[in-house]
């Protein structure tokens, strides 16, 4: 392809994304193909001669679009979001032209000092203490996802754990007490805590344990949960060394008690030992709101913090940003140089090599489309795409409370994400003891199905409706939800924080929700 053919290639390209993202919402936003559909749409090898864009262009369409689910569509209200948007979009177009595996600060000195200088101006407006800050000892890199950004930090905390333990030692006691200490360490995420956790302590060869969360602590990862982990793990002769913390759980959006952990570590005289992790994957986004970047300031004892920007803020995957508070703990963990990586700067020490804040060497140019976002939208811009969202979730979950003959909430609606299960028969609905703390069971109708004590047979008969609504809307296609299991109750999950939906959707929803509930119901019953 020369230049004018690339010129008119990419025209043609730009106006079909266009006019992909303007129709997007007519079209059916899960793909209903089955399993191999594509390999029977191919030839059985690539052509021998080359083709012109006309005709592979054609094929988008007709043979890739009818397996795409459609993320961008303001239907899709499953998983979390994956925002996608124009200023992204051509960040990522100069960041392919410019591609250079950029490890090194030589490699191409703008593709390091762009991260350095946006991971700081978004580590300002997500309100982060100053101990993530580039300016002094910490900093923030671009990763790709935020399951590379945990096993990263819990290799550095492995890593720095293991030199505590053999402060002093020299030779052959040094490593057998190292041999000995790693045998024993153990990593903590709470029972809410993205599966990355558990995956990254496979991968860093450690133990891994999850600590259990109660309903009534609407699913968060408590001081008190935290203190009896530690005394189980002292009992079995485990050494703790790294411990996940959540803002916004998958599951529910839960949030962690961040004070709680921080004091009973503290208490523990642990903060130094147990290096604590903050995923906020989806939900740090909200941060850049002032009503709740107050929460930042609990991460100061902590460190690491990761989010997603290509979830819930604008830019399109992958850019998960991780935030280390000293980052001689990532580049002595993860610094290898052999020769051919050394050069003047890297050995002056004046530069960054991104290269030690990660696993794989090479790395793109992402703070290109970051950069982009942040300046189209402003941060103005951006809070009002947050805040949007988080108000219309709390009305999605208002009109769900206007029905509490047919839907329940199951945890406290968070961060645009609402929980709901198919209530229990009027016949059967149980009174709610006093005390009771969850505010969504407070609020609705005085009766619940996400008790304790609600009975066998309704949370049967109301698991299997919600399942079977579940599947009913998902096999239409025209939204798109996910379901999760909450402490044994079938919930579905809807979140709509996509960048072009608006209320209207959200209703549009809810209506699906509410018929289709009925229909199930009724069918049930006859
Ligand atoms: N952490 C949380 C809280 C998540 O919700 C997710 C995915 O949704 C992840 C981690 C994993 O994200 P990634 O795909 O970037 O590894």
């Amino acid at each position: 392809m020369n230049s004018e053919e690339f010129r008119k290639a990419a025209h043609s390209a730009v106006d079909e994304i266009i006019d992909y993202f303007d129709t997007i919402q007519d079209r059916r936003v899960v793909s209903s193909v089955e399993p191999g559909y594509l390999r029977k749409l191919l030839p059985s090898g690539p052509p021998a001669e080359g083709e012109t864009w006309g005709t592979i262009q054609k094929d988008i369409e007709a043979k890739i679009m009818p397996g795409l689910t459609h993320w961008q569509s303001p239907n899709f209200m499953a998983f979390f979001p994956a925002n996608a948007t124009y200023p992204s979009i051509l960040g990522e177009l100069y960041s392919a032209a410019f591609t250079a595996p950029a490890f090194n600060w030589l490699c191409s000195p703008a593709v390091t000092e762009l991260e350095t200088v946006v991971l700081d101006w978004l580590a300002h407006i997500l309100h982060l203490p100053d101990r993530f800050l580039s300016e002094g000892e910490g900093g923030g890199v671009i990763q790709g996802s935020a399951s590379e950004a945990i096993v990263t930090v819990m290799v550095a905390a492995r890593e720095r754990y293991l030199n505590q333990a053999c402060e002093g030692l020299e030779g052959q006691e040094r490593e057998e007490m190292r041999n000995d200490t790693r045998g024993r360490l153990i990593a903590l995420g709470s029972e809410e805590s993205h599966s990355s956790t558990a995956k990254a302590a496979l991968i860093a060869g450690v133990r891994y344990e999850s600590i259990s969360t109660r309903m009534e602590d609407h699913l968060a990862l408590t001081g008190e949960g935290l203190r009896i982990a530690l005394d189980e793990c002292a009992g079995q002769d485990l050494q703790p060394f790294y411990l996940t913390t959540t803002l916004g759980t998958t599951g529910t959006c839960a949030t962690d008690n961040f004070y709680e952990i921080a004091e009973i570590l503290r208490k523990a005289n642990m903060s130094t030992r147990i290096w604590v992790h903050v995923d906020a994957a989806y939900a740090g986004a909200a941060l850049i709101l002032d009503e709740y970047g107050h929460i930042a300031k609990h991460f100061a004892a902590f460190d690491s913090f990761n989010v997603n920007m290509h979830k819930w803020l604008l830019t399109n995957f992958d850019a998960s940003c991780l935030y280390v508070c000293t980052r001689a703990h990532l580049t002595s963990a993860l610094s290898i140089t052999p020769s051919y990586l050394r050069n003047r700067f890297s050995d002056s020490g004046l530069v960054t090599d991104y290269r030690d804040w990660q696993i794989p060497l090479g790395r793109r140019f992402r703070a290109l489309k970051i950069w982009f976002v942040l300046r189209t939208y402003g941060v103005n811009g951006l809070k009002a795409h947050v805040r949007k969202h988080i108000f219309m979730g709390d009305k999605f979950a208002a009109w769900v409370r206007e029905r509490d003959d047919l839907w329940e909430i199951v945890t406290p609606p968070a961060f645009a994400l609402t929980v709901i299960t198919i209530a229990p028969p009027a016949q059967s609905k149980v009174a709610l003891p006093n005390g009771m703390t969850n505010p969504r069971v407070n609020e609705g109708s005085g009766t619940s199905n996400i008790l304790p004590s609600a009975s066998k047979k309704d949370r049967v008969r109301t698991n299997t409706l919600t399942k079977d609504v579940y599947e009913r809307i998902n096999s239409a296609g025209e939204v798109f939800l996910t379901s999760s299991v909450v402490k044994g109750i079938y919930a579905i999950r809807v979140v709509s924080a996509n960048e072009k939906a608006d209320e209207a959707h959200l209703r549009r929803a809810f209506d699906i929700l509410v018929d289709t509930a009925e229909m199930a119901i009724s069918e049930s019953e006859a």
